[in-house]
């Protein structure tokens, strides 16, 4: 089963995506997580990718297709791979219409799309108050989803740091060229039949419940 997860940066797709994770099996692919792996490392898409992700501004399609592509045809190679969850990918409709051909002719497909649904005045602070970890991405937020303790990811004991592009100015950026370009994406989906939308201003484990519910109704 492969599932996308569409949402406003701070909607909370990357912790969904963990509980989707720990629930079905299915492996998340972040496509934000990829590029600041490959900045942290220097690659040469990395270092194309950079200026990019600092800016707050969509890395060009080309890079981000390749990278995402590269990473699905590892994941379908593993021995007992159950499909993937896409977080942060695809973000404008020439991405979705690539992912949808390039599925098509490895005869796999996109089985279902969750839209996390959060009003756009709440996104600013979930994302000025968000923590990731170091090790894994772990995501916290210091008023809604605190860890343990301050500064250490409760899951892996590394430390936890605040994004770079979690600046108000770049957070509006992001926030911009999502309500302007990522949300044609609801429609692309709606129209293949695929589009569940959930109201992700709740606390998490609600939501995690009515995704799964909405999940297991597809399958
Ligand atoms: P957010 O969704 O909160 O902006 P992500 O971690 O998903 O954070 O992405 C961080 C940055 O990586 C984006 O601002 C953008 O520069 C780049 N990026 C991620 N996914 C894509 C994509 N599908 N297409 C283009 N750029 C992307």
């Amino acid at each position: 089963m492969n599932i996308i997860m569409i949402g406003a940066q701070g909607s909370g797709k990357g912790t969904q995506a963990e509980a989707l994770e720990r629930a079905l099996g299915l492996k998340p692919c972040s496509s934000g997580d990829l590029l600041r792996e490959h900045i942290a490392k220097g690659t040469e898409l990395g270092l194309k990718a950079k200026p990019y992700v600092e800016r707050g501004d969509l890395v060009p399609d080309e890079l981000v297709i390749g990278m995402i592509l590269d990473f699905l045809r590892a994941s379908q190679a593993q021995p007992g791979a159950r499909g993937v969850i896409l977080d942060g990918f695809p973000r404008n409709i020439p991405q979705a219409e690539k992912l949808d051909a390039e599925l098509a002719a490895a005869g796999q497909r996109i089985d279902a799309v969750i839209s996390l649904e959060v009003p756009r005045e709440l996104l600013q602070g979930r994302l000025s108050g968000r923590w990731v970890c170091r090790a894994q991405g772990h995501v916290y937020n210091a008023q809604t989803n605190p860890p343990r303790v301050a500064g250490v990811c409760d899951v892996d004991g590394s430390e936890l740091y605040q994004r770079s592009d979690d600046t108000p100015e770049k957070i509006e950026r992001r926030l911009d060229i999502f309500f302007r370009e990522t949300v044609k994406l609801l429609d692309y989906y709606e129209r293949q039949g695929k589009l569940t939308r959930i109201n992700g201003a709740r606390p998490i484990d609600e939501v995690t419940r009515d995704m799964l519910a909405a999940l297991g109704a597809r399958r």
